[in-house]
């Protein structure tokens, strides 16, 4: 596969594209302390544990794999300890009814074996099997103000796109649910994409402020780190944010034609001679960014293959490059499917090995906060 380690991708990518908030997110710092951090992890790969997850909300796609699968991956691969959450709680921040929870879960297990998750290696699990993880949720609650939550530009921009009238207890507190899903394990790193960058300044604002508490000089819990990609935040068909609740996702699941039909119908401009740059032209430079992340070349230089050949041209070059990148994956992902069984008891192996972190870490701080009679 591609190594994304190789791309090299200009400082300004989408992160930058005109009414982004890439100075709220700070992104551009996070970009610079990731580059140290890929020092840090390929001199002591030991330093760290991965915490990540996705919601089992649908179908996972090249948003997720290229901001932040592909990371997790290779973080495995490098040989650090990795956990993968299923986040089937979180499905209802933002909706009242889990449609085909069963059904999503196994579809995302199945996008992690097909892009080469390694169940021996990495840890797979879901919140509602581990309640030991759960019930940290309550001493972080204590540990953040109503008025913090309520500044969270990710929890503001999922309540606008939350499909329910209004904002539930379980939306509000969605980043704590997150500080309690990293900390559990005392994860350190966190391969994100951009929009999850101000719930990972929560989480550490949670664990320095559990430590000075409770800690007793000691550290507790670490501050973790997020790790962004060279595609921090890919742009969907409609030219937003791509996202599974969106309708504008290339699925890593999607056949050859659909996904062909789907650049197809992609969102680009009216000048015809085609040139990378994210900030005045967002659609065509996304796309480009997706052909050079599936080739492992710069958007620049497949921007100059194409030149004055308009967006169909444009459109061609990325559905091919994203069809041949996917194949595998997806002839993988079919023969994972098969077997049920198998995938089942991979299930049930993380969620035993979790259920263990989780229950040490809660002893854990049940001790340090005098709870046990
Ligand atoms: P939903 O619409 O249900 O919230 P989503 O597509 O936003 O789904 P999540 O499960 O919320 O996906 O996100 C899982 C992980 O994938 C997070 O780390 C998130 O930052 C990352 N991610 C999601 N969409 C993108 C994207 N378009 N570009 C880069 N990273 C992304
Ligand atoms: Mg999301």
């Amino acid at each position: 596969m591609t190594s994304l380690s190789q791309l090299t991708t200009p400082d300004r990518a989408h992160a930058d594209a005109p009414g982004s908030s890439t100075d709220v997110l700070g992104t551009h710092v996070q970009r610079a302390r990731s580059a140290v951090l890929e020092e840090q992890i390929r001199a002591e790969p030991g330093r760290f544990r991965v915490l990540t997850g996705d919601r089992p909300t649908g179908r996972l796609h090249l948003g997720h794999y290229f901001g932040t699968l592909h990371n997790r991956v290779r973080l495995q691969n490098l040989g650090v300890e990795t956990y993968v959450l299923i986040a089937d709680y979180q499905v209802l921040t933002d909706r009242d009814v889990a449609d085909d929870m069963a059904g999503h879960v196994e579809g995302l297990l199945l996008d992690y074996l097909a892009i080469g998750v390694d169940p021996a290696r990495s840890t797979v699990f879901t919140h509602s099997a581990v309640p030991a993880l759960n019930q940290l949720l309550l001493p972080f609650l204590s540990l953040v103000s109503v008025a913090e939550l309520s500044r969270n530009p990710t929890v503001k921009d999922e309540i606008a796109h939350s499909r329910q009238s209004s904002v539930s207890g379980l939306m509000f507190t969605y980043p704590v649910h997150q500080a309690a899903d990293i900390l559990f394990c005392k994860g350190n790193l966190v391969p994100v994409g951009q929009d999850q960058l101000p719930h990972l300044d929560i989480t550490r604002t949670i664990a320095r402020r559990f430590n000075d508490r409770y800690g007793a000089g000691a550290t507790v819990f670490p501050q973790p780190d997020a790790l962004l990609s060279p595609a921090p935040l890919l742009l969907g068909t409609d030219g937003a944010k791509m996202s599974k609740s969106r309708g504008n996702a290339i699925a890593l699941a999607a056949g050859a034609d659909e996904t062909a039909r789907l650049i197809k119908g992609a969102r680009t401009d009216s000048e015809r001679h085609i040139t990378y740059d994210p900030a005045n032209r967002p659609e065509v430079s996304s796309l480009l960014l997706l052909a050079a992340l599936c080739q492992d070349r710069t958007p620049d230089d497949v921007a100059a293959d194409i030149g004055s050949a308009g967006a169909a041209a444009l459109k061609r070059v990325v559905t091919e490059a994203v069809n041949e990148y996917l194949a595998p994956v997806r002839a993988r992902r079919a023969q994972y499917a098969q077997d049920r069984g198998h995938l089942r008891a991979i299930l049930r192996e993380g969620n035993e090995r979790a259920n263990a972190v989780a229950d040490s870490t809660l002893t854990e701080v049940r001790t340090v906060m005098n709870n046990r009679y």
